[in-house]
């Protein structure tokens, strides 16, 4: 059995209380919203931090409001609320989808939008108990110093594995983070970084607050695809959000998210000149799905295949392209995602 590592359990009720328990060690507490992730973590060792700030009783952190100005998410919010919420369903139908494909339906009960997004990132050399990491030499994320998957590699290349954040970048959404140093915006797509060890720009003594779709973002033309072994529960081994702008049947602006594959999602450039004023054609979506392919390259940081994931992308983007313009995407490769 997994145990927990001792720590001191703090509860906060208000978000000032919260914000002045992690100010107070910061980078010896550990913020904890639904757990989902984090307890099992936790009982892997992959975190032993001195405190635990619950933050799940700061009910000002549960709203989802449709304003002016566009979506705006608590970060307590659940991913049940968020899939089943209406305005979310039909402003930003692959928000509320990505959201249904996390994990099981438990999960989604207790987990969280502001946890997804933050969610730590994955590897098979390090989502293992302490005894496994330890007679595997451990690795650079935690306890070790050399990488297994880029043994010459001096940075971490950890799967990125959150549903919901490509939605929110293919949105152009942003994320609000406080702290008692004030407060500050930061759009979804520099969120993340490059080194999977901590792969975003979250400091020890902040929290997410808020996450917003802009108006300009809500009712465009979206899809997201998720390749996972089992359709009922596991993390990506390939994801794709896909939000274009059409007018007149002509293309204004395209967004192509690929994840999993590495510590950040990646945002596939470049889609410009293939898209503007042309109609989304069988053409198009093939230029688009060769453009993903030529700059993806999956790492063999996740139990599965980089070959077969790679060979995934294009299959993937043709779907999330088709299913934004409402044709019924492929069939399904393996919990291929179409829900
Ligand atoms: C069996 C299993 C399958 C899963 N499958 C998937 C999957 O398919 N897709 C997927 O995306 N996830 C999956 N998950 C992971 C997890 O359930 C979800 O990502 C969930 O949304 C995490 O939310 P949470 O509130 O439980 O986060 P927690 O576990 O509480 O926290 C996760 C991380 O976010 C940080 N955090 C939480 N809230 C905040 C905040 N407001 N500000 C700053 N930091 C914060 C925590 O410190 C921690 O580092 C799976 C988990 C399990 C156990
Ligand atoms: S990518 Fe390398 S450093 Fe990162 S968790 Fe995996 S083995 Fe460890």
């Amino acid at each position: 059995m997994l145990t927990l590592p001792p720590f001191e359990w703090s509860e906060p009720t208000s978000l000032d209380q919260a914000l002045g328990l992690l100010s107070e060690k910061p980078g010896e507490a550990l913020v904890v919203a639904g757990g989902t992730d984090a307890v099992p973590n936790l009982k892997h060792r992959l975190h032993e931090p001195r405190r635990v700030v619950h933050i799940g009783r700061l009910r000002e952190l549960a709203f989802i409001e449709v304003r002016d100005d566009g979506l705006h998410l608590g970060p307590l919010v659940t991913l049940s609320q968020l899939e089943r919420h209406p305005a979310v369903r039909r402003d930003a139908p692959s928000l509320a989808k990505a959201a249904g494909l996390v994990a099981g339906p438990q999960l989604r009960a207790m987990g969280t939008v502001g946890g997804n997004l933050c969610l730590d990132t994955r590897c098979t050399y390090y989502n293992q108990t302490y005894a496994w990491r330890e007679a595997r030499g451990f690795c650079l994320k935690k306890d070790g110093v050399h990488c297994h998957v880029v043994p010459q590699g001096r940075r971490c290349v950890a799967a990125h594995s959150s549903d919901v954040a490509p939605t929110l970048i293919s949105l152009a959404a942003e994320v609000e983070v406080a702290s008692r140093r004030g407060r500050r915006t930061v759009k979804v797509e520099e969120f993340f970084v490059a080194d999977g060890v901590h792969n975003n720009v979250l400091r020890p003594d902040e929290l997410v607050v808020r996450i917003t779709v802009p108006a300009r973002s809500l009712g465009l033309a979206v899809g997201y695809q998720k390749l996972r072994p089992r359709g009922a529960i596991d993390f990506p081994m390939l994801s794709v959000a896909f939000a274009a702008r059409l007018a007149g049947g002509a293309c204004e602006t395209a967004m192509l998210v690929v994840s999993a594959l590495a510590a950040k999602p990646k945002v596939v450039g470049g889609l410009e000149p293939l898209v503007r004023g042309k109609p989304l054609d069988g053409g198009a979506i093939e230029a688009i799905a060769q453009a993903a392919y030529r700059q993806c390259r999956p790492q063999i940081n996740v139990p599965y295949d980089d070959d077969y994931r790679h060979e995934m992308v294009p299959v993937f983007v043709r779907r999330a392209i088709q299913e934004a313009l409402g044709m019924a995407p492929g069939p399904a490769v393996r919990g291929g995602g179409g829900r």
